[in-house]
């Protein structure tokens, strides 16, 4: 025990973790620092300089975010707390705007628990929600989905990019179909922003949520951007006071977090050809490493159909929970880190794996500032700690209860 400690202290903690959150990017800390100095002033009060300054960054950065996901000239960008609060915008605020006309709702079976619990809330109020089932591979599937929609569907709801697996969802194949059929499309862009191609006219895409610490921003702050503008929004606000952001989010603009989030997808844009292949092979040391050295290992989904720097993989009889207790140094999670570490992954269940693949998953995200040496270290360890687990005369006993 005091060796392992002596070890741990030794070692540098490798963060292989990127679904939960990104470190911060050292040239978007240094965008935000003049907002909390000499540049603090509040931008709805532009009566003088101090507000003026503010609202002139914030509506600089509102020109990146709009262009960064194709937005039209027309566009809108309510910046919010996050993609929770972004995805309740959109789905509670769909749902007051509706009323009693439109009360029907259609949701993927992968989506973020962000997503998931407005739609539970809803059905527990009144409306219908329909969920539709993704395959093996946990994408979404289409001809369920326009089935689905009724005459009385109020807004499809379905993420860019899967938070436990890395899956692209084909999104613009879903913003044709709700087109066609008159139904508005809301996408969290959560883990897709700056990773796939984003393009709010070109898809058909209605609302679209973004947060800014999945990509290398701070935490709390991000936007839910509208196809039209905000004024002729079809969406109920959630907070009502000071009438910001065209009445659909009252509160004092958090001035730093909005600059930041701009300047962290414009670095996600024009570093993404290269970021993505660097990050790919790096994520395929990752699998092949673990692959070569433990044996019993399947993959969850086809890292061909994921963002390049995903991996989520089982290792047969080794609960997650019990490989995860043997480091701290090393960031790599069990399912999302919203359920908390124990609770069940719904993503993998939707994608039909059984109960001990699941409690036998990990799921590793590389990132920007990982090197070559991190990697290693993962492999090291996570083979190191699979053997231990597998040495215990208990092993193969555990899985079973
Ligand atoms: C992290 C995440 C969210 C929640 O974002 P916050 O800004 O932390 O509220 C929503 N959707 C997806 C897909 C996420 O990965």
């Amino acid at each position: 025990m005091q060796r392992a400690q002596a070890e741990a202290s030794v070692t540098q903690p490798v963060y292989v973790d990127h679904f939960a959150t990104t470190p911060l990017d050292p040239r978007v800390f240094e965008a935000m620092v003049p907002f909390y100095n000499a540049d603090f002033g509040n931008p709805s009060s532009d009566g003088h300089i101090f507000g003026q300054r503010a609202r002139q960054a914030v509506e600089g950065a509102r020109d990146t975010v709009r262009q960064a996901v194709g937005g039209s000239p027309d566009s809108g960008v309510i910046f919010t707390g996050g993609a929770t609060e972004s995805n309740n915008l959109a789905i509670r605020g769909t749902a007051d705007f509706e009323g009693d006309r439109r009360k029907h709702f259609v949701v993927s079976s992968v989506e973020h628990k962000s997503v998931l619990e407005p739609m539970r809330w809803l059905a527990n109020n009144g409306r219908t929600v329909s969920v539709v089932p993704v395959d093996a591979n946990g994408i979404v599937d289409l001809q369920t989905l326009e089935r689905t929609i009724t005459p009385e569907t109020a807004l499809v709801s379905v993420m860019a990019v899967n938070n436990e697996t890395g899956a692209v969802q084909p999104i613009r194949e879903i913003g044709a179909i709700a087109k066609e059929r008159g139904v508005r499309f809301h996408c969290d862009a959560t883990q897709g922003a700056g990773k796939v191609p984003l393009n709010m006219v070109e898809f058909g895409i209605d609302y679209l949520s973004l947060s800014a610490h999945k990509i290398y921003g701070p935490k709390g702050i991000g936007a839910l951007c509208t196809a039209v503008a905000p004024k002729a929004t079809e969406l109920y606000p959630l907070t009502l006071g000071g009438g910001q952001e065209h009445g659909l989010r009252s509160g004092t603009l958090n001035v730093p977090g909005i600059v930041a989030l701009a300047k962290a997808l414009e670095i996600m844009l024009s570093e993404v050809a290269e970021e993505a292949l660097r990050i790919r092979q790096l994520r395929d040391k990752l699998k092949e490493g673990i692959l070569a050295n433990v044996r019993g290992v399947s993959l969850n989904g086809d890292s061909n159909l994921t963002i390049p720097g995903a991996l989520n993989l089982s290792i047969d009889g080794v609960r997650s929970t019990a490989l995860l207790a043997r480091f701290q140094e090393i960031a790599i999670s069990g399912a999302a880190a919203c359920g908390g570490q124990s609770a069940k992954s719904h993503v993998l269940s939707a994608m039909g794996l059984d109960r001990h693949r699941i409690q036998s998953a990990l799921r590793f995200c590389v990132g920007r500032f990982n090197t070559p040496e991190d990697i290693d270290a993962v492999v090291e360890r996570v083979t190191k700690e699979v053997g231990w687990i597998r040495a215990q005369p208990t092993f193969g006993m555990s899985h079973s209860v």
